[in-house]
């Protein structure tokens, strides 16, 4: 399926509004969105057994973002992504090349944690892609780097394999923002596979260069974007409407740990 957007994006994965232009807004905007996802409940198993929503975390104005799966148990623990194993590498990784936690956005696919660390179900990506949507518009990365398959086929819409693809950037289309995309193995798969490990640490060695060239242009406003979320499936399903990005932020529900989940926004 692709999901077509209309001329200057105003649905935009599913929001009726244009993208706010200065980086106070834009991180105010996806705060919003944050507070909007945490009591997302468009997927009733997801919403019924997590312990939290994992919306992602970092630097609100990231050049470099990166998309993995779901989250797992220590993250659902914890509401922040990537903070297990299969994180520690990430971080290693992403300080072999002279960057931090702070300097990029890390987010997944899916914001709740299937039980069982089982795979996400179609559905559950379609409904949970508007999030991922909304912060690669308020974002703005230059650089998204997908972690592993699901995350690489949602953003390139089409079904090709990491195996394939890993290491190759291209420049894609992602709802309205032209962005680099650099599909990489996901570090938990690497760890399975130590010989992956080296794979993954020559292909993060390429990340510094790929941050150093022109940001690709961005498609004029009349275009068409094409935000692809899969191969040859149906017509476009509506996505839930994420909240109105003007919107002030909601007061923090009792009890979540909000307060540390936007700790480095
Ligand atoms: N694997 C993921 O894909 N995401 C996380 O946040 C942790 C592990």
């Amino acid at each position: 399926m692709c999901l077509k957007r209309s001329a200057s994006c105003r649905r935009a994965g599913g929001y009726h509004r244009p993208v706010p232009p200065s980086k106070d807004e834009r991180r105010e905007a996806l705060k919003a969105v944050y507070h909007q996802a945490l009591g997302c409940t468009n997927c009733p198993q997801l919403a019924a057994t997590r312990t939290t929503v994992v919306f992602g975390n970092g630097n609100a104005d990231a050049d470099l973002m990166f998309v993995g799966e779901a989250p797992g148990a220590n993250e659902d623990r914890q509401g922040l992504p990537f903070v297990g194993q299969a994180g520690k590498l990430l971080d290693t990784l992403l300080g072999e090349i002279g960057l931090a936690r702070g300097d990029v956005f890390v987010c997944n696919v899916l914001k709740c944690r299937p039980p069982g660390n089982r795979d996400p179900h179609p559905a559950e990506v379609e409904a949970c892609q508007s999030y991922l949507l909304s912060q690669v518009e308020l974002i703005q990365p230059r650089v998204i780097c997908t972690l592993g398959n699901f995350a690489t086929k949602l953003l390139r819409g089409d079904p090709t394999g990491i195996t394939r693809l890993h290491g190759r950037d291209e420049v894609r289309v992602i709802g309205c923002r032209a962005v680099r995309l650099y599909p990489l193995f996901h570090p938990a798969a690497a760890l399975y596979t130590p010989a992956n490990v080296d794979v993954l640490r020559s292909d993060f060695a390429r990340i510094p260069g790929l941050l150093a060239l022109d940001a690709p242009p961005q498609p004029a406003a009349e275009e068409d974007a094409v935000v692809p979320v899969g191969a040859d499936e149906e017509p476009p399903r509506a996505v839930p409407d994420p909240a109105p990005l003007a919107a002030e932020p909601e007061p923090e529900p009792v009890g979540a740990p909000a307060p540390l989940q936007l700790g480095l926004f």
